[in-house]
């Protein structure tokens, strides 16, 4: 799967699944890394609409996220952010977002990029089966998560890439903000004023 260097005659795409609530760095990073040794020439960020692990939380709402997701890619010429999740009504189901993107990129190889830890959700995403060929799996190295056991993915459906250790995560940064506890440098300079500026987490 790894094959920087090669040429490639289709197009590449990283897709970034999640619930960027709020987007941090340790959700560039990867995806930034993913697509460094994949040799990608686009990632799309997607903010997920109702997160179907979450459904039991309290989720920031989408047009927020979405923005923050927007502040946070902006600089970067191979990062875009779609609406194809926040803007389908319900639960968000990973096989559809697969399939949106597909409709949309026809033509390209796509890599669905997640997190050590997501893995362990992967089996049990709804038609699990048939994700596999929608597209290439990349796990990425998360500090504190290790790849689950027992149900395994099919072999070779799920690459690791080691990355390197960011402990942050949303859970942590929504923490610190309701506290009053800095955030800089956790997520990008346009999110922790974007936070400050409409009182969210507090
Ligand atoms: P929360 O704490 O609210 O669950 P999170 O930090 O886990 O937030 P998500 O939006 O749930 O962020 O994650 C989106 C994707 O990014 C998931 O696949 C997750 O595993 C991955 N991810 C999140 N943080 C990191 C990190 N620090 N390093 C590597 N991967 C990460
Ligand atoms: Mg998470």
């Amino acid at each position: 799967l790894s094959t920087r260097g090669n040429r490639h005659d289709r197009p590449r795409i990283g897709i970034m699944g999640g619930t960027f609530d709020p987007i941090h760095n340790g959700h560039l990073v990867a995806a930034s890394e993913v697509a460094w040794v994949y040799d990608l020439d686009e990632v799309i960020f997607v903010p997920t609409g109702r997160p179907v692990f979450k459904l039991d939380k309290k989720v920031t709402n989408a047009e927020d996220r979405y923005l923050m997701t927007v502040i946070a890619t902006a600089s970067n010429p191979k990062f875009t952010v779609s609406r194809v999740d926040i803007d389908r009504p319900g639960v968000t189901y990973t096989i559809d977002t697969l399939r949106d993107i597909r409709e949309r990129h026809p033509d390209a190889e796509l890599f669905f990029i997640t997190g050590a830890d997501a893995v362990a959700e992967i089996m049990q995403w709804k038609d699990a089966e048939s994700m596999w060929e929608l597209a290439h799996f990349v796990a990425v190295t998360r500090p504190g998560y290790s790849s689950p056991d027992g149900v395994q993915p099919p072999a070779g459906s799920v690459d690791t890439l080691e990355i390197p250790a960011l402990a942050i995560s949303s859970t942590d940064v929504r923490r610190r903000a309701a506290h009053g506890e800095p955030v800089w440098y956790l997520v990008p300079d346009g999110v922790v004023q974007y936070i400050g500026k409409h009182g969210l987490y507090t």
